[in-house]
């Protein structure tokens, strides 16, 4: 076992008292990442700049300055957020550049420098994580396989062939495979839950406005959220501690104070309500997972928690209402791309300002971010807007009393985070809507805007057409109430493990 194998409050320690080495916790993440690289977890990797901010570390350290919570954690940064030391591509090709490369006489892909650190990544670095690169995702972190990346999708560590997830699948893989120990993924409809489900991590969707967006390329703003993946609770814990709390750049984030989500590891089970709704354990899940979760539940119950069923009727219009919420909001974040300030730029043989729009758009962008920007447009045009837009966020309120109702009587709510285990790549990519399909238990709570997490239980047994997979219980809370998800999460973490 390596340092980059220990837990994250265990690595900062070991660094803060001289017993693990920052330069060297970098080295083995940089060698790691070059030996997966099939998995092709990364798009960029960082290692000029992660090894000379970890010999920064060991600096202050012989100085004897204090160092962070995070200090020498090598972390993984979705490729949607902006670091002013590594390209930014959102995985599209229009944020990438073609052009010829002096040197080599080749022709280079360079992706979009941002000049400014989002406000996550500034904050891992001011408590002295080392990020080690950009991860994969499916482009606008659109999609739920990873097979909307232009530049190939991440693959899951249990098996090469099947998928990882989205669209932080990258960021999931960095951590399933250990090539790093902590990643930051967004979330807009299951993209770090289902991820850290396929890939046997913990993923967590904090509440919307507990972390800022500020320099995370937006997708869908109303839904949009920022969060850790780490191999176990406490970890997750700390990566969300220091991300979280208001951000004047991002005029969505709360000023509610920050919870103690380590703490809250720690704290008893016992006498916590759990909610159960059985819309989520119906058609088109997967029995193995029924069973894993069945199992996990029926385990919390025995150490004192009090089970319950509970009702949220209007599970059913989640994927209908997130696909015309997000997509409208997709199409107007997206207007931005069009030549002019960012990335790709495809001069029209003929015509004007307007041909170099289309041609760079429709050049630069893939197969489902148009679609998405189509639709989004149809939903928000003169005479559909009140047919599609205005109802889905009628109906989107309706969601969202449904999990307040729930939540008078009971504390979480544990429900499966994906209907099946992780999917052959290729199996689903000529099919939009089962691919949609997949964020069926994820979108609820995102139009709701409450805190959601994914912890691994038992995984699938092994059968003729698949080996043994992992399987995440998703976890649910009221907004702000995240420090509830850990002491649940971290109860099944050991309970499973025992
Ligand atoms: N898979 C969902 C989608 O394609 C969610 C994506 C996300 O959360 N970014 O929209």
């Amino acid at each position: 076992m390596s340092g980059i194998d220990l837990r994250i409050p265990e690595i900062a320690a070991g660094v803060a008292s001289g017993t693990l080495s920052p330069v060297a916790l970098t080295e083995q993440s940089l060698a790691r990442i070059s030996e997966q690289s099939a998995l092709n977890a990364f798009l960029t990797v960082s290692r000029d700049s992660a090894l000379a901010a970890a010999r920064a570390l060991e600096a202050k350290r012989a100085d004897g300055v204090s160092l962070g919570k995070l200090a020498g954690v090598p972390i993984a940064i979705k490729d949607a957020l902006c670091t002013h030391d590594a390209p930014t591509t959102c995985a599209s090709k229009i944020l990438t550049r073609a052009s010829p490369d002096a040197a080599s006489g080749t022709t280079a892909a360079h992706g979009w420098q941002p000049p400014f650190d989002a406000t996550v990544v500034a904050r891992l670095r001011a408590a002295g994580a080392l990020l080690v690169g950009q991860a994969n995702v499916d482009e606008f972190a659109m999609g739920s396989s990873g097979e909307n990346s232009a530049f190939g999708p991440p693959r899951n560590p249990h098996d090469p062939t099947r998928t990882a997830g989205g669209s932080s699948g990258g960021s999931a893989v960095a951590v399933a495979a250990g090539l790093a120990c902590g990643a930051l993924g967004s979330d807009t409809g299951g993209s770090i839950r289902q991820p850290a489900a396929l890939t046997g991590c913990v993923g967590v969707k904090p509440s919307y406005g507990r972390v800022s967006r500020y320099g995370l390329v937006a997708f869908a703003s109303s839904l949009d959220q920022v969060g850790p993946f780490a191999r176990d609770t406490r970890s997750a814990a700390r990566l969300l501690e220091v991300i979280s709390g208001r951000d004047e750049r991002d005029s969505t984030s709360s000023s509610r104070p920050v919870g103690n989500y380590e703490a809250a590891c720690e704290r008893e089970v016992k006498g916590l309500r759990l909610g159960v709704p059985e819309e989520y354990f119906g058609e088109g899940l997967d029995p193995d997972i029924k069973q894993s979760i069945q199992d996990a539940i029926a385990r919390l119950e025995r150490e004192g928690v009090s089970v319950r069923p509970v009702a949220l009727p209007h599970t059913r219009y989640g994927i209908a209402t997130y696909y015309i919420i997000a997509t409208a909001e997709a199409s107007s974040n997206l207007a931005r791309f069009d030549g002019v300030r960012f990335g790709l730029r495809l001069e029209p043989t003929r015509g004007d300002l307007v041909a170099m729009y289309g041609r760079t758009r429709d050049r630069g962008f893939g197969a489902e971010v148009k679609r998405r920007i189509l639709l989004g447009t149809y939903v928000l045009s003169a005479g559909y807007y009140d047919a599609y837009y205005r109802k889905a966020q009628r109906v989107r309120t309706l969601i969202k009393r449904d999990f307040e109702q729930v939540f008078e009587e009971v504390d979480v709510i544990a429900v499966p985070t994906s209907p099946t285990p992780a999917f052959k790549l290729g199996e689903k990519v000529d099919d939009p809507l089962a691919m949609y399909l997949a964020d069926v238990y994820t979108l609820p709570a995102s139009l709701a805007g409450i805190a959601g997490l994914t912890v691994p239980c038992a995984p699938t047994k092994a059968r003729a057409d698949r080996p043994s997979l992992p399987v995440g219980m998703q976890l649910l809370a009221p907004a702000f109430e995240e420090e509830r998800l850990f002491t649940l999460a971290a109860a099944v973490e050991h309970l499973v493990r025992a």
